[in-house]
């Protein structure tokens, strides 16, 4: 059965993004311009009342290292556990349970990730991805665009986990586990916030739960 689409008020919704290496500014004016109230993380302390967290692209090894240095691993393993987390690329590495490296994740997710699975910055690229998922979110369904820049794929989705895109040979690069999100590419460097908007859909779902 298809689910109906709901309406919700983005300004209800508090989200913090973590703030110590990559891409967060471009999520943070993402979720601006749609009218969420934000939150830049460096501290445990500052995760405390938010409805969700967004975990940017950027380099997974040094984001884990810091997020480590900074006492933060722990409280958004906790957060995680309760709430709503998307991370997109070095994000989504986060939030896997198994990136083949010893490097600290937060192991949120049943998923397995091949980090730089599509070679070195030269090899990003941008392709138009199908994401059923999105129809809850917009009344006109259309391809997103998927910016992948030294992007991971997701090469196994077990347990709870389920996949909501692939590329069009089939390797996966979008998964969802309840209320926790991954996407190998870039939502916050395109015009369309459609996965943001969805990932408040999730916060709202859990939410409601
Ligand atoms: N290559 C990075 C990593 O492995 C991810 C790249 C990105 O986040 N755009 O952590």
């Amino acid at each position: 059965m298809k689910k109906t689409r709901q309406p919700f008020d983005p300004g209800h919704f508090k989200v913090g993004v973590l703030a110590l290496q990559g891409s967060f500014r471009e999520h943070l004016a993402v979720l601006k311009r749609i009218g969420v109230e934000v939150v830049e993380i460096r501290l445990p302390e500052q995760i405390q009342d938010l409805d969700g967290i967004i975990i940017p692209g950027g380099e997974s090894t040094t984001i884990g290292k810091l997020a480590v240095d900074f006492d933060l691993l722990n409280p958004l393993r906790e957060f995680g556990g309760k709430k709503a987390i998307w991370g997109t690329c070095a994000g989504a590495i986060m939030l896997s349970k198994d990136a083949h490296r010893n490097q600290p994740l937060l192991g949120l997710m049943d998923i397995t990730v091949d980090r730089n699975a599509f070679g070195r910055q030269i090899a990003s690229f941008e392709t138009e991805l199908d994401i059923p998922a999105l129809d809850i979110i917009s009344s006109a369904p259309s391809s997103f665009p998927g910016i992948f820049i030294r992007a991971p794929l997701i090469t196994a989705v077990e347990g709870e986990a389920e996949i909501l895109a692939n590329l069009p040979d089939g390797r996966i690069v979008a998964a969802r586990q309840g209320h926790l999100l991954a996407t190998a590419f870039h939502p916050e460097l395109t015009d369309d916030d459609r996965v943001h908007r969805y990932f408040l859909h999730l916060i709202q779902e859990k939410r409601a739960s």
